[in-house]
């Protein structure tokens, strides 16, 4: 237990106490703003209900946990964040929706907040005032997103398109369980196809992390807003199948039509038909598609 315990990167006392000024004792969510801290009846003590939870995991295996970061900067200030204890809960059974870009956001806001709000009496706020800050926290919350998966979608298509490369570097598709007896010339050209498919696993942090935001998307931009990530997943399954089809038929019989062979090394990127490469033109559609989504969100992001 006690091994276990010191393996959390922990905040400090102070950095704790500071977290919680600099968010006025209230919860950082701005859809919560809890008050945290008031007097206990008796004793002249204090109730204490809000705590400095990490924006990324104390520990390995935890919410948002990213390993780049060192224990110094896993238990920094930077790293904290002033919740309630409901909200703190909230935010770590469900790290998928609760990123680390929108704790940050809720943070900054939680702080901004907080300063104009010093030396000032309590008199509310008016409605306009606060429907407005609303209205601008959801607008970024919003244009954040957006600019993620935009870029996200980018990135996926110079990562398929990398890989449909027929060019084979050392090493590359030899993961491949080798049949008994293959000739050099087949061992080349199966781990080439085979390559293909190791290389999009190879990035498979990326896509399943990708593929997670279509749940926060649909729920922020509408149905509409699947139809990319939908069709980008086709066409990954497409090349895997097709790497599997082309590996699998491949013997001393050639079970496969050379019209058959052709239609899988095009999904591959290793043959192109005349009327271009069909695979490179979807990615593009989808490509257009997704900037008309998501960019004029990005665009509307207001000042803070
Ligand atoms: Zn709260």
């Amino acid at each position: 237990m006690r091994i276990i315990e010191k393996m959390r990167d922990e905040f400090s006392s102070p950095i704790k106490q500071q977290v919680a000024a600099r968010a006025g004792h209230r919860c950082s969510n701005p859809a919560c703003r809890a008050q945290t801290a008031g007097p206990q009846i008796v004793d002249n003590g204090t109730i204490n209900v809000g705590v400095a939870a990490h924006i990324s995991a104390a520990a390995a295996g935890g919410p948002r946990y990213d390993p780049t970061l060192s224990p110094e900067q896993r238990s920094d200030i930077s790293n904290a964040i002033w919740l309630c204890q409901n909200c703190a809960k909230l935010v770590d059974n469900d790290p998928q929706y609760y990123t680390i870009e929108v704790l940050r956001l809720w943070k900054s806001l939680a702080e901004a907040v907080a300063r104009t709000e010093v030396g000032k009496t309590l008199a509310p706020r008016p409605i306009e005032v606060r429907e407005k800050e609303g209205e601008r926290y959801a607008l970024t919350r919003r244009a954040e997103l957006a600019e993620r998966v935009l870029a996200n979608f980018h990135e996926a298509r110079d990562i398929i398109m990398a890989a449909r490369s027929p060019h084979l570097f050392t090493g590359e598709g030899e993961t491949r369980p080798k049949a008994a007896g293959e000739s050099q010339g087949r061992t080349r050209r199966l781990n080439g196809y085979y390559a293909v498919a190791e290389r999009l696993a190879k990035r498979q942090d990326f896509f399943s992390k990708f593929a997670a935001q279509r749940y926060p998307v649909v729920a922020i931009f509408g149905s509409e807003s699947a139809k990319g990530f939908d069709e980008l997943f086709r066409i990954m399954n497409e090349i895997n199948i097709a790497v599997r089809l082309l590996v699998e038929m491949d013997g001393p019989f050639d079970y496969l039509p050379s019209s058959e062979r052709q239609n899988l090394e095009a999904k591959i990127g290793w043959w192109t038909a005349l009327d271009g490469d069909a695979i490179s033109i979807r990615l593009d559609q989808i490509i257009g598609n997704v900037e008309k989504v998501f960019r004029p969100a990005i665009q509307a992001t207001p000042l803070l």
